[in-house]
């Protein structure tokens, strides 16, 4: 994906005021991420444990999403499949609920997936980051199939917390 800006990621979040939008943390080391191996930017807030974030570009539309991680201490020691990128881990995925975007999430509607706990989803797929033994299925996919359906199962997720003004 294009490399993003902070102005623009705060700018794209969906599923949150504008207020918590300018305060939430977005990463310092924006510049070096690897964003010709991302589908989205995914990071945990390191002040808020229990926070997690996501920005991702749909149909040349950046969307940024707010996640909670509710149960995360409950999960760690399971092993469980990323819904995403479908990459399982011992204690590596997380919960993660989703206020719905506009009306619906200011009456408390929300939107949950298991996803990989470091969102570094993309790095697993294209096996720049090991998950460990046993992480991967065998799938006779490509690795170019296996980024669709990532991106396929994110385009899914974004659409269940639907997008404000549009
Ligand atoms: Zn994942």
């Amino acid at each position: 994906m294009n490399p993003l800006t902070e102005q623009e990621i705060r700018a794209a979040f969906v599923n949150c005021t504008k207020g918590e939008a300018k305060r939430l943390s977005v990463p310092r080391d924006l510049a070096e991420r690897p964003w010709d191996d991302l589908d989205f930017l995914g990071w945990r807030d390191p002040q808020a444990p229990d926070r997690a974030y996501l920005a991702t570009e749909l149909d040349g539309r950046l969307v940024a999403l707010a996640l909670r991680c509710p149960s995360a201490t409950s999960w760690q020691t399971l092993r469980s499949m990323c819904s995403l990128c479908m990459t399982t881990h011992t204690g590596g995925v997380s919960l993660m609920v989703a206020a719905k975007a506009g009306k619906a999430g200011q009456q408390g509607n929300s939107v949950g997936a298991y996803i990989c706990s470091d969102l570094a989803c993309p790095l697993y797929v294209r096996g720049k980051k090991d998950a460990g033994v046993g992480a991967r299925l065998h799938e006779s996919l490509t690795l170019e199939e296996k980024i669709q359906r990532t991106v396929a199962n994110l385009a899914v997720f974004i659409a269940k917390i639907g997008l404000r003004g549009g």
